[in-house]
């Protein structure tokens, strides 16, 4: 089986969805619709982060119970995806009884293994993070992800044995065996890997809004340990949901996708979990970077949130995915500047892709009334467009997904100059008809190869000009086709007119 399993970080429901969760769930979407159309089975697991402090905190000041405010919240995150047009296999919630279950029953393995033992723990706490944190971690006394004093903590904790798996960890993730993208990132947790390593602390004892450890009611379940496993309840791997799981064939997963800021916690303790359960490893970890907003850190203090809705209203869905990706390298930090998103968006969707499916279009129209004659394919394009599927494919394979749109463009240009060269409009004056319809033709090509290569970006512009092709029906087909055999073909010889594909933006 060709099958390829990807997830997105499951969000923590304290906040409405952001341009940061879009950013994550688009790529991951974009992906997730590649592989699918190669044909793969795929699953594409997202959701919600619901248990700890924060929620307890944030769910008062609703005037609603944890679980009322943690629905309205995981409510706008369907929705959100729902908007973008973002189709993923399952949406996990912690608070889903078969990932409780699922957690509980990780855990009772853990500690059947010995991997778990109880102990004192003393030491500063970010609420915020969840996290403990050392002094060195800290700026001026300050978590630096959130600017604010970490807590003093002393309690009696159970402790998970991640030193235990410290050297074998090191060693799989050196030789690539557990992949992390990109090069930065790996070395950077390598190196943190080379420094002593302690046990972690994996149960609260007075978190009451979370999951009860399963052979200590007075204390619950870390809700990082609990957020990881959702990566198993999501397809389901112990058969707790369906019985037996329809989905677990789909571990191990191929690619977590995740903010670099959560790296540790998905290439160290994560793959620990995994050993101690004796579970095969995630294949591939991708860590994005961070990214501010005009320049400046995104916060609700400087009103400079960007939401997904204000972008789709201002772009449309489809070019707010192509804007999304294709702003900043996956792997580095970015800004996101609506102005130059603008300016992208008139450029390259308005003025090259989307002109230059109308120009063709209406040409079609005036000079053969819809009814071309297809011709074969001149050298020229053919070569060009072999060109274009090579870097395609070569940026999807090395999750260079920001190039992707150039690429493709970069096709669109060449037909754009194409037709300021060949100038259709003195060939129909001539009327040199062969000529004019070999020039056409070509175009249709180029057209239709850099739509089928939208197609996982964009997905509703793509399969509208397909549909004026008359040909969405074997689009996988034709998809694989291109993508494998660098073949593009037009049966059908009507066109269908179009309308105005990008509105150009004032
Ligand atoms: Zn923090």
């Amino acid at each position: 089986m060709k099958k390829f399993y990807l997830t997105t970080p499951i969000y923590y429901v304290n906040d409405e969805p952001h341009i940061g969760h879009t950013y994550t769930t688009t790529i991951a979407d974009v992906i997730h619709r590649y592989y699918k159309s190669l044909g793969y089975e795929t699953f594409f697991l997202t959701g919600t982060d619901e248990h700890g402090t924060k929620i307890n905190e944030a769910a008062k000041k609703n005037s609603l119970n944890p679980k009322q405010y943690c629905d309205m919240i995981a409510e706008k995150f369907k929705l959100t995806w729902q908007q973008l047009g973002i189709k993923y296999s399952n949406f996990i919630r912690t608070t889903d009884e078969y990932h409780k279950d699922t957690v509980q029953l990780v855990l009772q393995k853990i500690y059947d293994k010995k991997d778990i033992y109880k102990s004192n723990y003393e030491g500063l706490y970010c609420i915020n993070c969840e996290k403990f944190m050392s002094e060195e971690e800290l700026v001026d006394g300050l978590c630096i992800y959130h600017n604010t004093k970490p807590l003093f903590y002393k309690e009696e904790n159970y402790f998970f044995r991640l030193s235990k798996y410290k050297d074998i960890i090191f060693e799989k993730i050196k030789n690539d065996e557990i992949q992390i993208i990109p090069d930065t990132r790996k070395n950077e947790i390598l190196g943190k890997l080379q420094l002593p390593l302690e046990d972690i602390s994996i149960s609260r004892k007075n978190l009451k809004w979370a999951i009860s450890l399963p052979f200590d009611n007075e204390q619950t379940v870390y809700v990082w340990i609990d957020a990881l496993i959702n990566y198993l309840s999501g397809i389901d791997f112990f058969d707790i949901k369906f019985k037996p799981s329809i989905y677990k064939k789909f571990w191990p997963c191929d690619l977590h996708l995740i903010g670099k800021d959560i790296l540790w916690f998905h290439s160290v303790i994560w793959p620990a979990i995994l050993l101690s359960l004796e579970i095969d490893l995630p294949k591939k970890i991708l860590a994005h970077g961070f990214f501010t907003v005009e320049g400046k850190k995104m916060s609700k203090t400087l009103c400079n949130v960007i939401r997904p809705k204000q972008l789709i209203e201002l772009f449309g869905v489809d070019a707010t995915r192509m804007l999304i990706l294709s702003t900043f390298p996956l792997g580095t930090d970015g800004n996101f500047s609506l102005s130059e998103m603008k300016e992208k968006y008139n450029q390259d969707l308005a003025d090259n892709y989307g002109n230059l499916v109308l120009r063709t279009f209406s040409m079609i129209q005036k000079y053969f009334y819809n009814d071309i004659k297809i011709k074969k394919i001149s050298y020229k394009i053919k070569e060009k467009i072999l060109e274009c599927v090579k870097n395609y494919k070569f940026q999807f394979e090395n999750f260079e997904l920001h190039k992707l749109s150039e690429t493709i463009l970069s096709l669109t240009s060449f037909a754009n100059k194409y037709i300021q060269q060949k100038t259709p409009w003195i060939l129909a004056k001539e009327k040199k008809v062969e000529e004019l319809n070999q020039v056409l033709s070509d175009l249709l090509f180029c057209i239709k190869s850099a739509t089928l290569l939208f197609y996982p970006i964009m997905p509703n512009v793509s399969l509208e000009v397909l549909k004026s092709f008359g040909e969405t029906n074997n689009f996988e087909k034709e998809f694989v086709s291109l993508i494998e055999n660098y073949e593009v073909n037009i049966t059908k010889e009507k066109i269908s007119s179009l309308d105005i594909l990008f509105k150009k933006l004032q």
